[in-house]
């Protein structure tokens, strides 16, 4: 026997003896149990793989955190995600207590070609962070935030997500910009874009990034930022997953007061086109201070939907109602929440607004202007299925986010005014096909009037589209794919392909 794997499994002994109750005794055996049979794997192109069972027990007892396979404590947590349309099987999942590890399973993978999938917040709407056959690196227990109140900067582990991020340094009265549901990961969201309440004053999370540690595909962990690996600093803000496990974030931070002004403005649904016209002029002016979501929503039941603007003003109070009192010009709403809310507390409020327990369907793009017929399309198109709901959404753009130029980071769709979005979720066990179908059938009447999509959210359908979406950067990112990820060990994400792997 192995003597790594002698000692692992006399440790498991030694230790479920000591632990008084048995079910944490069982955990801890079942954690530490040595692997005892091979398992089947795939490689990134769909080939079968074995994966003996020597060489699991050695990358078993070189890591610190956790290897789980189909049947341990914690598989089946790890493996999902947060839409359950994808309930997919990693042959091993690696949950990495640090950058040591992430840099152990890559290594593993790389040295056989297993497809790999990367998990954070596991918000992927896609379902790029779990996978069939692969090794899935789980990073949820690499979390925590550590805020520098003098230096105004925030160091971040690869598996935190938002809300960590928001809790930490809001205590400090510092900021930066985070998505708008607080258990999305960091991971994802920053890398791919970041957009949120605090975006069009700040950035987006990705342009807050002043420095990564980054495990890439040979297994180093390398730090990038301006002055270091500048060329990598560059890709991963807005190349998503493209280049690497990244383990620790290093964001700048703004001062903030905890206090903004923010809220819901609810109108009924009859009046969706005059509503979103009256959004539409208004956003063309508005202050970077002020954050704008347009949400039309119909509801499962049948009930009557509604349309929604989710104002936040983040700027001087006192300018609050002035900023804030051409929304009134829309009519009488059926109700107003707006008022002085928490910071924190603000980016919690739609946490419960997700597909927990059921599937989902996204189609997203994002628009330089909004006219008549693109309002026309939307609300013509929309329909209330008293089986599920369906959301159209606006996120608001503009503003910081636009001033930075195409180039100066990976991230290209620095000109758009507002992102249309359309979703639709439905109960877990329910056939997805007839919602899919739907939306399939009413984006492209939208898709007409885009200009490229967030690669964060949405299936991008061939990979031709996710070429063309990155623009004037592409060829800068398969440069940098082919110097960091020749073998493209990184695949499930908006997918840069190496050069010698082009289509
Ligand atoms: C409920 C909900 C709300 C959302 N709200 C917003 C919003 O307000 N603003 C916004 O911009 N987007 C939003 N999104 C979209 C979000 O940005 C993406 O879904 C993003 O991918 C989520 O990141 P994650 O870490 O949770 O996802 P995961 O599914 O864990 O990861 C997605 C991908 O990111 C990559 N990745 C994750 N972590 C790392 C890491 N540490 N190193 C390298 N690669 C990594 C991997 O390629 C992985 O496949 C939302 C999504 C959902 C489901």
């Amino acid at each position: 026997m192995n003597r790594r794997i002698f000692l692992g499994s006399s440790l498991s002994a030694a230790v479920a003896a000591t632990l008084p109750g048995t079910v944490h005794g069982n955990t801890l055996l079942k954690m530490l149990a040595v692997v005892s049979s091979s398992v089947v794997g795939r490689t990134g192109n769909g080939d079968e793989i074995t994966l003996e069972e020597s060489a699991l027990n050695e990358l078993k007892s070189a890591l610190r955190g956790q290897l789980l396979l189909a049947g341990n404590d914690g598989y089946d947590a790890a493996r999902r995600v947060l839409n359950q349309s994808f309930d997919k099987h990693p042959a091993l999942v690696v949950r990495p207590s640090g950058a040591a590890d992430v840099a152990t399973a890559v290594t593993f993978a790389n040295e056989r070609d297993l497809l790999v999938a990367v998990k954070c917040g596991g918000h992927s709407f896609s379902g790029k962070s779990t996978c069939d056959g692969g090794l899935q690196i789980d990073l949820s227990l690499m979390r925590g935030a550590r805020v520098d109140r003098n230096a105004r900067r925030a160091h971040v582990a690869g598996g935190s997500l938002l809300g960590d991020l928001d809790h930490e340094c809001m205590a400090q009265g510092l900021v930066t910009t985070a998505g708008t549901v607080s258990h999305t990961g960091v991971g994802g969201l920053s890398l791919g874009g970041g957009f949120g309440r605090l975006a069009r004053k700040y950035g987006l999370t990705l342009d807050n990034i002043k420095s990564v540690d980054i495990v890439t595909a040979d297994g180093v962990l390398r730090h990038a930022s301006a002055d270091e690996n500048p060329d990598l600093f560059w890709g991963i803000r807005g190349g998503g997953g493209n280049f690497g496990v990244v383990t620790s974030f290093e964001f700048g931070l703004h001062e903030m007061g905890r206090t903004v002004i923010g809220g819901d403005l609810v109108f009924s649904i009859d009046r969706a086109k005059q509503v979103i016209r009256g959004y539409a002029d208004y956003i063309q002016d508005a202050p970077d201070e002020l954050s704008l979501d347009l949400i039309m929503t119909a509801p499962p039941g049948g009930e009557p939907g509604a349309v929604v603007i989710h104002a936040v003003y983040s700027g001087n109070h006192a300018d609050a109602d002035r900023v804030l009192a051409p929304l009134t010009k829309l009519g009488d709403p059926l109700s107003n929440t707006i008022g002085p809310i928490d910071y924190v507390a603000l980016q919690k409020v739609w946490d419960n607004s997700d597909p927990r327990h059921g599937g989902d369907y996204i189609k997203s793009g994002f628009v330089t202007d909004i006219s008549d017929a693109q309002i026309d399309a939307i609300v013509d198109g929309f329909e209330n299925h008293p089986d599920r709901s369906t959301t159209f959404f606006y996120g608001q753009s503009g503003g910081a986010i636009n001033r930075v130029a195409e180039d100066a980071t990976a991230f290209p769709n620095r000109n758009a005014i507002s992102s249309p979005t359309v979703v639709v979720s439905w109960n877990e066990g329910a056939d997805p096909e007839p919602h899919i179908k739907y939306i399939r059938s009413y984006w492209p009447t939208i898709e007409t009037f885009t200009d490229g999509f967030y690669t964060n959210t949405g299936d991008y359908e061939t990979q031709a589209n996710v070429n063309k979406n990155y623009r004037g950067n592409f060829k800068r990112l398969v440069e940098l794919k082919d110097r960091y990820d020749p073998g493209n060990l990184f695949r499930l994400n908006a997918n840069v392909r190496p050069s010698t792997d082009s289509p």
